[in-house]
């Protein structure tokens, strides 16, 4: 048997053309095959079971296994008709800067590891507070999404609050220590409530704030707030698309000496475009912010960014220690900015998308999801569907008449190819729940997959 531990550096420049290869293939064949993959695809799938081999095989046999079963059994979130979760395509120079990255093999844990990758998380740092108006000196963190950039604001409250009482939450834990309060709304994301699971701050414990019929905080019904008190509010309702009335929170906590962490996973880009950064008055005023990347910008998965407005509070509460460390004075380490130390260099595709994009690239991509979801409201909308909310950013919830046929429309629509999206409850109804998230979603998509609603309806009346 030939040795499948590679011996020369032209492997790899052989593996990535046959990847190239493959690549292009799946690109091209992106808009003509089902937006879900069909059955045949998913059953080929178990040919992927057998027992690990005793001998391998070379990489061209395994990028070609690869492509022949994994690439048709793909959902086709970039196709331009997926419109299932907050998802994001990628645009191409992202997705290309990622390869040449993925080539470099970086890992940002040290400036010594990686001067590179540590010179463009600066850069990004820089150009993200300007882009979302954020108080100078805020500092970023690269982390793998939004889970994770709201454990690490929330982790940076945590810290902060509790040192402001005498008390070092790093070196004591939470035994003995000073009680925190933990304000959220009613319909805080699921994602919050495991960060505090995770931070031992419980997720059970939080008092919760009653919303308005768009989900958002009911600011006159908040509690009093004080020095102890972590407020969590929402910039972009996952359902809904609505955003919590930051100026109110802010405000309010601002007075108390409260924290604010705002979850703006997909809603914070908001801030990029001129004619809807108005949904974010007031963010500027909050502590800590979390957002994707990978969402509204359009850049590859794995890339949440956490900003914090106190620095020694978010380094301080992502703190290691260890011998062999090697920190540089006056350089970005990026390990004390995430949960983690060894990743990839997040920053170079998100560097690449920014500079591709510059400011109005961002906010045309911002622009036109939302322009995309109103037409799809408005379409389906005239085809006989109730739209359950105020279609503000690039949110739509749809129903019809009855809880039964939306349910039919929506089983209709996932087995149709043609786009796919998923179901909810909203405000205690059955609801399908759109979002238009990918750059390459054109009008023509939006028109086709309407028509697919309209006749799955058509089909039960
Ligand atoms: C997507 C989302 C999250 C979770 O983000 P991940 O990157 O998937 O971890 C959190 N909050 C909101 C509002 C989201 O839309």
């Amino acid at each position: 048997m030939s040795a499948t531990v590679p011996s020369t550096s032209s492997t790899l420049e052989h593996m990535l053309s046959k990847a190239h290869e493959c690549s292009l293939e799946y690109t091209q064949g992106l808009r003509k095959r089902p937006v879900y993959p069909d059955d045949a695809a998913l059953r080929a799938l178990s040919e992927f079971d057998r027992p690990l081999p005793e001998a391998g095989r070379d990489g061209d046999a395994i990028l070609e296994e690869l492509h022949r079963l994994g690439s048709p059994a793909t959902v086709a979130t970039t196709s331009g008709r997926y419109f299932g979760f907050v998802n994001g395509g990628a645009i191409p120079v992202a997705v290309a800067a990622k390869w040449l990255a993925t080539v470099w093999d970086q890992a940002p844990v040290f400036f010594v590891l990686s001067p590179t990758a540590a010179k463009l998380e600066d850069v990004c740092e820089g150009w993200l507070v300007d882009l979302f108006g954020l108080p100078a000196g805020t500092a970023m963190g690269l982390v793998e999404g939004a889970t994770s950039a709201n454990f690490c604001g929330m982790a940076a409250a945590r810290w902060e609050l509790l040192r402001r009482r005498g008390w070092n939450v790093n070196t004591k834990g939470l035994y003995g220590a000073p009680s925190l309060r933990v304000v959220v709304g009613e319909q805080v994301h699921g994602s919050v409530l495991k960060a505090l699971a995770l931070l031992g701050l419980g997720s059970e414990r939080v008092e919760r704030v009653p919303v308005d019929a768009q989900g958002r905080i009911n600011a006159s019904a908040l509690p009093r707030l004080d020095e102890t008190t972590l407020v969590i509010t929402q910039a972009g309702n996952v359902d809904s698309g609505s955003f919590d009335p930051l100026e109110e929170i802010c405000g309010a906590a601002r007075s108390a000496n409260a924290w604010v962490h705002v979850d703006g996973a997909f809603g914070l880009w908001a801030a990029a475009s001129p004619s809807r950064r108005g949904l974010l008055k007031g963010v500027q005023m909050a502590d800590s912010w979390a957002t994707d990347a990978h969402k509204t910008l359009n850049v590859p998965y794995d890339n949440g960014i956490v900003l914090c407005r106190d620095r020694r509070a978010l380094v301080s509460s992502l703190q290691a220690r260890g011998a062999y460390l090697q920190f540089t004075e006056g350089q970005r380490d990026g390990m004390l900015y995430s949960p983690g130390m060894s990743r990839r260099a997040r920053s170079v595709d998100l560097w690449a998308a920014l500079a591709s994009l510059g400011r109005t690239g961002v906010a045309e991509i911002v622009d036109r999801l939302c322009e995309r979801a109103l037409l799809f409201a408005e379409l389906l909308s005239a085809a006989g569907f109730r739209i359950l909310n105020d279609v503000v950013f690039n949110q739509v919830l749809v129903a019809a008449d009855s809880e039964e046929t939306t349910s039919h429309v929506l089983e209709q629509v996932q087995r149709s190819g043609v786009c796919w999206c998923g179901g909810t409850t909203w405000m205690g109804e059955r609801a399908i729940r759109l979002s238009v998230s990918t750059w390459t979603t054109t009008e023509e998509d939006i028109r086709r997959s309407a028509a697919t609603f309209a006749e799955a309806l058509g089909a039960l009346r």
